[in-house]
């Protein structure tokens, strides 16, 4: 029994000594000893790293500093994970210890929604609203914007690349309060000649819920191309909320015109001085109406290379008329010689062009002109032309509605006021001048008035009504 407890009494003993000893030691030893150090810190984006410079080289009783050396660059402001070497020197004792830095976004995207009436659509469509995100990091990603519809509530969130995310509620209302809309396609405004072919042309809709609606357009039409008459085409379209809308396409039947129907309302449109740049295009208004009008054509712009626009009038249906080849007063004034000289050679030019020898005519100025006098000796020239014109076979023509392109405007709106409000009940010989833009843009809508009002476009012929001025000269 004694020997027992004595074994027990030395056991004890020697972890005493073993335990002082190791406390010794620890205390007195020396050694580098590290404060706080981390082998794995994280610090946010753009903030300054600190170089970890904790440690000492000693005991529990005193430790001296250490001259800390490190290997490896933290950039703070890219997301990473570094990794830093630490060489601890002491005085030709040397510990490495390695540390993972990892720089991170912790800061979420800012996100601002300006509007201030938020609604969605009943079938779950949410209009696109005006978004703006911008992350420290990534910078603008209001692309990146999702919107949900939540009860009364529409939720906008955004994420940045680092998964921080930034939610904003809105109250929102369950509503479609948008009518669709509904475009034609073409003009809407029709005109057809009696038994004309009518080509549906057809409309466009779309809603602010459903998107593109146009297989949902209806179309009523009581046209009838048999009757002249003002007929309407109505598109009608109606979103899945019920809210409807239309629109109305006009199509005006009219009789086409007959020829010499004499003393009715018939409109002669006449232009003068061209070919020109916009001949082109008047050619082209003329056609979309079916209307044939009279060129009375000179040379003087077609050393730019117009020429061919006297063969496409000539083709399309209509007169050619002679003007004059020089358009020069000084010239042709000035003797009866000169005059039709150069009115032949603007009647073969014609020829040459079209095969067509005409021979309607219009004075430069007309013939009440009084220009004539400053070259003609007082030979009392437009007289005498005029009756030699006649006697060989020719007709030349006056106007008697002036649209005022000559001098009086360059307002296209002035210009078919001008016409519209001057046509006669019997014929109407129109001048103007497709050397003038103002003035060829007026043409369409005297047309759309002339063809709403009953009148019948005409070309000139030789036997068109006389509309000759008083002769001054
Ligand atoms: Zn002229």
């Amino acid at each position: 029994m004694r020997e027992i407890v004595m074994k027990w009494k030395i056991a004890i003993i020697i972890i005493g000594i073993v335990i002082l000893s190791s406390i010794t030691i620890f205390l007195v030893y020396p050694r580098f000893m590290e404060k706080d150090f981390q082998s794995e810190i994280e610090i946010p984006l753009n903030e300054t790293f600190n170089k970890y410079d904790g440690v000492c080289y000693g005991n529990f009783f005193s430790c001296e500093k250490v001259e800390v050396s490190e290997e490896g660059d933290v950039d703070t402001s890219k997301i990473g994970e570094y990794n830093i070497k630490y060489v601890f020197n002491y005085n030709g004792n040397i510990e490495e210890k390695n540390q993972v830095v990892k720089v991170i976004d912790n800061k979420a995207p800012t996100l601002d929604v300006k509007v201030d009436n938020f609604k969605y659509c009943p079938n779950g469509n949410i209009p696109s609203y005006e978004v703006s995100a911008i992350d420290d990091y990534d910078g603008d990603i209001s692309g990146n914007v999702k919107v949900e519809a939540d009860g009364e509530k529409l939720l906008f969130s955004v994420s940045d690349s680092s998964g921080n995310e930034t939610k904003i509620f809105k109250d929102a209302k369950k509503i479609d309060d948008e009518s669709p809309t509904i475009t034609l396609n073409g003009d809407d405004k029709i005109y057809l000649p009696v038994d004309g072919e009518y080509t549906e042309q057809g409309a466009s809709a779309s809603d602010n819920c459903d998107g593109d609606i146009t297989d949902k357009i209806e179309i009523e039409s009581s046209l009838n191309n048999k009757e002249p008459g003002e007929y309407e085409i109505n598109y009608k379209i109606k979103d899945s909320s019920g809210l409807e809308n239309n629109v109305k396409r006009m199509v005006y039947v009219y009789k086409k015109a007959e020829v010499n129907e004499n003393g009715s309302k018939n409109v002669y449109l006449t232009f003068d001085d061209g070919p020109s740049a916009y001949t082109s295009k008047l050619l082209d208004v003329l056609k979309k109406y079916n209307v044939k009008a009279t060129f009375f054509v000179t040379s003087q712009n077609t050393t730019k290379g117009y020429d061919d626009m006297i063969k496409r009038a000539y083709d399309e249906g209509h007169t050619i008329g002679i003007h004059s080849y020089t358009h020069s007063y000084s010239y042709i004034y000035t003797s009866v010689d000169n005059y039709f000289e150069d009115l032949t050679n603007m009647q073969n030019k014609i020829y040459n062009l079209t095969g067509y020898k005409s021979m309607i005519v219009r004075f430069p100025g007309g013939s009440s002109n009084t220009i004539s006098k400053n070259y003609d000796g007082g030979s009392h020239i437009m007289s005498n032309l005029a009756k030699m014109l006649t006697a060989k076979g020719y007709r030349y023509f006056d106007w008697n509605v002036l649209s005022g392109d000559a001098g009086e405007t360059t307002d296209t709106k002035k210009i078919i006021k001008n016409v519209t409000s001057s046509l006669k009940s019997t014929s109407s010989v129109v001048l103007q001048h497709d050397t003038k833009d103002f003035s060829i843009n007026a043409v369409e809508e005297i047309i759309k008035y002339g063809l709403e009002n009953g009148y019948n476009f005409l070309p000139l012929t030789m036997d068109s009504p006389r509309v000759e001025h008083s002769i001054n000269n």
